[in-house]
C-alpha cells in the first residue's frame, strides 16, 4: 500500500497534519494505535489564542468556539493575564478538554476523508533514497515518500530514527485521573503544599463571570503529586488512593476510575526534528511539564509550519532543503516553551524561598511591558521566526484584518482557508504581477484602513504589500518597487515556472 505521506499517531498533532496535507492535495494516511477515535481521559484543558487563530486560518475555529468556554486562562508563575486589549480576534483562551478537541479534529479529518489505519501500531521503518517502508503491527507495510512521527512523548519513530532526546529527568511525579468519589470533599479546586500541587474538581464545569463553577455531580478529575519520583509501573487505583491519603488525609472513597495516568516534570527536546525522510512533531519532538498548557498548542503549531512545506516537497514544487526550515523555525520555539514550563513548574513549590521568588516575579509581571510580553508568549501570539532584519511583520503572524476587495469585505484569514500562500497588495490595484507563481500564490488587491498593531510590539508601520505563507507568517514586506519579492517567492514557494 502506498501513500505520499504516512503519519504515525492520530493525536491532535497527527490529525492537524493530516488535515493540512489533505487540504493541499497530498495523499496522506494516519496509523493510530488506539482502536477507537475517542480519547479516554483528558490532558489538555483548552486552546490558547494563537491556536484558535491557526484553526481560524483554516475556517474551523467556530467548531471549537461553539463547544468551549472563553476564559482568561494564560498565566505565568501564578499571575493571570488578561488578553482583552490584544490585537487579535481571539483575545482569550478557550476552556475545552482534550477529548473534545480531538473529537472535533477527528470530525474535520473525517470530512477530508483522511484514511486512518486504526488499532494498528507503527513498529519500525526503513528509509532509502526514494522513500520509507513503514512496518505495521498487523504484519503489513506501507510505502511513503515521508514518514512523520506524531506518536507522542515515547515516540517509536524518534527512537528508531536514532534522534537524540536530551533534557532533564523528573524531579516530581503526578497522578492524574477521572474517578467517582463516595464522599464530597469540603472544597474543590487547587491545593498547594510542600509536596506540590494537587487539585480536585468535577469533570464538568462552567465559567461564570470568569470563575470556574463545578457541576454538582458526575465524575471527578483528580491531580495529585506523589511522594516519590521514579515509579515505572502503570499507575493503579491503590497508588491514587495512597497519594490522596498522603495529601488530604483521606481518599474520599475514590472508586471506579475511567483512567489513571502519570506525568512528571521531565523536559526533553529532540536534537533534530528531521532525519532524512523521517520527521517528528508534537510531543514526539518535545515533552515538558504541563504548566502554561502549551503542549498541544505547540504540537498543532509545529505541523501547521510543516504541512505546506512537506506538501511542496512531495509535489516537487520546492527542493527538499525547504524541510530544513521546519527544524530551524520550530526548534527554537520548543526551546522557549521548555524554558518557561520548567521555570513555571519550579515556581509552583511552596517553600519560603520559592514563594519569595514567585512574589518577586509577580511584581515584575505587574508592570505593563513585562506583562504584555509574557502574555503574548504564553498565548503563542508572539511567535517569531527569525527571517532576518526588516519590517516588524517579517517572520511574525499576519493579523486577521478586515479587508475590502473589489468583490466586497473579506477577512484576511479567510484567504488562508485553502492553505495557499497570499500576496496581499494593499496599494495601487494591479501594481503586482507574478506570472511564474500565479498557479501557486493567490494575488489579492485589497484596501485596509484600520490600525496595524502586533501583540506585545504595539503599532507598526502600515506595509504596502505582504507575502503570507499558508501557515499565516509573513515572509516579505514591501511595495512594487521593493527588491526581494522574486527571491522570497522562490525561497518559500519554489523556483519560477513558465506562466
Ligand atoms: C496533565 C496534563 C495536562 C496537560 N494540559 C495541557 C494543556 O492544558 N494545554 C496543552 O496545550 N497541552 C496540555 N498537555 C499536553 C498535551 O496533552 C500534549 O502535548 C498533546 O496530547 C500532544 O499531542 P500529540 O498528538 O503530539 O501526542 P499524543 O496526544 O500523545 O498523541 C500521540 C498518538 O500517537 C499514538 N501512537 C503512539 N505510538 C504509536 C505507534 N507506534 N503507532 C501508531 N500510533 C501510535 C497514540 O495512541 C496517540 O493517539 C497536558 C498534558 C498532561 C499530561
Amino acid at each position: 500500500m502506498k501513500h505520499e505521506v504516512v503519519i504515525a499517531g492520530g493525536g491532535p498533532t497527527g490529525m492537524m497534519l493530516a488535515g493540512e496535507l489533505t487540504l493541499v492535495g497530498v495523499d496522506v494516511a494516519i496509523v493510530e494505535r488506539r482502536a477507537k477515535a475517542e480519547l479516554v481521559g483528558s490532558r489538555a484543558g483548552g486552546l490558547h489564542a494563537r491556536t484558535l487563530e491557526v484553526f481560524d486560518q483554516r475556517g474551523i475555529a467556530d467548531r471549537f468556539l461553539a463547544e468551549g468556554q472563553k476564559a482568561q486562562a494564560t498565566g505565568f508563575a501564578g499571575v493571570h493575564f488578561d488578553l482583552s486589549g490584544f490585537p487579535t480576534r481571539h483575545p482569550y483562551s478557550l476552556g475545552l478538554r482534550q477529548n473534545h478537541i480531538e473529537r472535533i479534529l477527528a470530525g474535520w479529518v473525517d470530512e477530508l476523508k483522511v484514511p486512518i489505519y486504526r488499532g494498528i501500531e507503527v513498529t519500525g521503518f526503513a528509509q532509502d533514497d526514494t522513500g520509507v517502508d513503514v512496518e505495521l503491527s498487523d504484519g503489513r507495510s506501507l510505502r511513503a515518500q515521508y514518514l512523520v512521527g506524531c506518536d507522542g512523548g515515547r515516540s517509536l519513530v524518534r527512537k528508531a530514527a536514532g534522534i537524540a532526546f536530551p533534557g532533564s529527568n523528573p524531579t516530581t511525579s503526578n497522578l492524574i485521573a477521572e474517578a467517582e468519589l463516595a464522599e464530597t470533599p469540603p472544597e474543590w479546586g487547587i491545593r498547594r503544599d510542600a509536596l506540590g500541587t494537587h487539585a480536585l474538581g468535577r469533570v464538568e464545569y462552567e465559567i461564570r463571570n470568569g470563575k470556574i463553577v463545578y457541576a454538582d455531580h458526575g465524575p471527578v478529575g483528580v491531580l495529585v503529586t506523589e511522594q516519590h519520583v521514579g515509579q515505572t509501573t502503570e499507575p493503579t487505583l491503590s497508588d491514587l488512593s495512597a497519594a490522596l491519603i498522603t495529601v488530604y488525609g483521606t481518599d474520599y472513597g475514590i472508586h471506579s476510575p475511567t483512567w489513571i495516568s502519570r506525568f512528571t516534570d521531565a523536559a526533553r527536546q529532540a536534537a533534530s526534528y528531521r532525519k532524512g525522510r523521517v520527521l517528528i512533531a508534537g510531543d514526539a519532538a518535545h515533552v515538558h511539564p504541563p504548566d502554561g498548557g502549551q503542549g498541544l498548542q505547540t504540537g498543532v503549531q509545529d505541523v501547521v509550519n510543516l504541512g505546506w512545506k512537506l506538501a511542496q516537497v512531495v509535489k516537487g514544487t520546492s527542493p527538499e532543503s525547504l524541510l530544513d526550515t521546519y527544524h530551524a523555525e520550530r526548534h527554537p520555539i520548543g526551546v522557549r516553551v521548555l524554558r518557561n514550563a520548567m521555570a513555571s513548574s519550579v515556581l509552583r513549590r511552596e517553600d519560603e524561598r520559592t514563594k519569595a521568588l514567585r512574589d518577586s516575579i509577580a511584581e515584575l509581571l505587574g508592570m505593563d511591558e513585562p506583562r504584555r510580553r509574557f502574555a503574548a508568549m504564553m498565548s503563542g501570539l508572539d511567535t517569531h521566526y527569525d527571517l532576518g532584519e526588516g519590517h516588524p511583520l517579517l517572520g511574525r503572524r499576519m493579523p486577521d484584518l478586515d479587508l475590502v476587495t473589489k468583490t466586497g469585505p473579506l477577512r484576511m484569514f479567510s484567504l488562508l482557508h485553502t492553505a495557499r500562500p497570499v500576496l496581499l497588495n494593499l496599494g495601487e490595484p494591479g501594481a503586482f504581477d507574478i506570472p511564474p507563481w500565479r498557479n501557486r500564490v493567490q494575488l489579492v488587491d485589497a484596501k485596509y484602513g484600520g490600525p496595524w498593531e502586533l501583540p506585545a510590539l504595539g503599532p507598526v508601520t502600515a506595509p504596502a504589500a505582504v507575502l503570507v505563507r499558508p501557515d499565516g507568517y509573513v515572509v516579505w514586506v514591501g511595495g512594487p518597487a521593493q527588491p526581494g519579492l522574486a527571491d522570497a517567492l522562490t525561497t518559500w514557494f519554489g523556483p519560477p515556472t513558465a506562466a
